[in-house]
């Protein structure tokens, strides 16, 4: 059994099987860098991101492309706005958008193309399409007919003859049919333009995405994702403009992921209820907003609040807790021989891991992912104390940092955190109460109080954590 995925185009779950054995092409649809991205766009590049880091621990060699579009309508308006030039301008919010990136741990992509870098391939696929007889010029603006590929709306699951009939030409668009789309846009005055043979101009938007797939990745790739508000019209012309080329299917699996929603609705710039990340970033730690993303699964719509972001902090810290609960006793374990309970946990951490992959493998499953993180933290912690064997303390710890890396969770050292003097504190706390010091004991738990550490102390041992 291998990994499930859940396609749009089939809407059905489907094993997947990669064009190479052992490979994943994967392009993901980026942000149009005219501002900084939003909590709702970190949604999208945080799911594809854990997807495309699980294929790599599953042992795939990913090929990831993720674009940024730095030059369209709103690029050219912002930037007449701050009276910089739209490549300025670019620049400007490709730097913001790995600040945020990189903060929110997401790996950089295998390539980031930027469509202005690639304007002579964008003109020579637009070339091929009207060599086809699948592109018409009019005076300077080149549009795909959608009415000569038959397969027009198989994405969206939609008619053409149903789409026409509720879309109409705007007066002043040349176009032959409502749903026909720009290729390619005639230069008006104030924008940027390109020499090109339909003279000077700029790519319409769609195209950029089938170039960058198809130069990076080849003519058919396996997966093709962005956020659901993406599956029509861009993903479909994409397939139309890509497949008429190329006579062949171009994504083997559609992947779109749900909104991040507030009170209900899209978060978006357009209707200005957004967050920006850079904002969100301020307030809480990137781990907290990772583990609150991942806490649902890619497909379901999740609802961004303040306070639900408070309820993955505590959370995340119920998982660091345990965390340095084991780091402190491996500290302290010894290397001894396991009693037949010991060796049994230390066989059943890894059927965790089995369970850990059934979920993942289901279409990426990270909400029931991280509940088996959280069985596996919960079983060692009952079931280890101060006297168990070191391997058994090891292996516990590694594995739920095994399992975390994926995820790009719990990988945190929260025994560094704590300076040595709070150390001290706790193994003189320890020793007053071997010698049934209470008094001296007490004193000792309030002095950490006052520190902010707490103390319990409970059959497995002292356990600590931050108040
Ligand atoms: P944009 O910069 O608007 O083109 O968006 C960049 C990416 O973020 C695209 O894949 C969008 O589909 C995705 N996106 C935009 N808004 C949201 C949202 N509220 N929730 C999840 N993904 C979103
Ligand atoms: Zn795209």
């Amino acid at each position: 059994m291998g990994i499930k995925i859940y396609n749009t185009m089939t809407r059905s779950k489907e094993e997947f099987v990669p064009l190479k054995p052992g490979e994943v092409s994967m392009y993901v649809c980026g942000p149009t860098v005219y501002n900084y991205i939003h909590i709702g766009n970190a949604r999208t590049f945080i799911s594809f991101d854990t997807i495309r880091k699980y294929f790599e621990y599953r042992g795939y060699k990913v090929n990831y492309i993720q674009n940024f579009t730095d030059i369209d309508d709103k690029m050219i308006k912002r930037a007449n706005e701050d009276g910089i030039s739209v490549k300025e301008l670019g620049d400007k919010f490709i730097g913001e958008y790995f600040k945020d990136a990189d903060a929110l741990g997401l790996k950089r992509a295998t390539v980031h193309p930027r469509a202005t870098e690639l304007i002579d391939d964008i003109i020579d696929f637009i070339k091929d399409l009207e060599n086809k007889g699948y592109a018409y010029n009019i005076n300077g603006d080149v549009y795909f007919d959608t009415t000569k590929f038959k397969d027009y709306g198989k994405l969206s699951n939609q008619r053409i003859d149903d789409l026409e009939a509720g879309a109409r030409i705007d007066i002043n668009e040349t176009k032959h049919n409502p749903m026909d789309f720009a290729l390619w846009k005639g230069q008006k005055p104030g924008e940027p333009g390109w020499e090109s043979p339909w003279g000077v101009g700029r790519p319409g938007w769609h195209i950029e995405c089938s170039v960058m797939a198809t130069k990076f990745l080849g003519e058919t790739i396996d997966i093709h994702g962005g956020g659901s508000d993406l599956i029509f019209p861009h993903h479909e012309n994409e397939v139309a403009q890509s497949e008429a080329r190329s006579g062949k299917p171009f994504a083997r699996y559609w992947m779109h992921t749900a909104f991040l929603n507030i009170n209900n609705q899209k978060m978006s710039k357009s209707l200005n209820n957004f967050f920006t990340t850079r904002e969100v970033l301020q307030k809480y730690d990137p781990e907290v907003i990772r583990f609150f993303m991942l806490s649902g699964h890619y497909r379901t719509p999740l609802n961004f609040s303040p306070d639900l972001l408070e309820q993955a902090k505590s959370g995340l810290e119920r998982f660091y807790n345990s965390i340095h609960n084991l780091e402190y006793l491996l500290k302290g374990a010894k290397d001894k021989d396991m009693s037949d309970t010991e060796r049994e946990l230390y066989d059943r951490i890894d059927t965790y891991e089995d369970k850990f992959i059934e979920a993942m493998d289901d279409d990426f499953n990270t909400a029931d992912a991280i509940s088996v993180i959280f069985d596996l933290v919960k079983d060692v912690n009952t079931n280890l104390n101060a006297d168990s064997p070191k391997v058994l303390v090891q292996k516990a710890l590694k594995k739920i940092r095994d399992l975390g890396k994926p995820l790009t969770l719990l990988q945190k050292s929260t025994m560094g955190k704590l300076d040595d003097e709070v150390q001290k504190l706790i193994e003189k706390r320890q020793e007053a109460r071997k010698e049934k010091n209470w008094a001296l004991a007490d004193k000792v738990r309030d002095e950490l109080k006052a520190k902010g550490i707490e103390l319990q102390d409970t059959p497995q041992g002292v356990k600590w954590r931050k108040i």
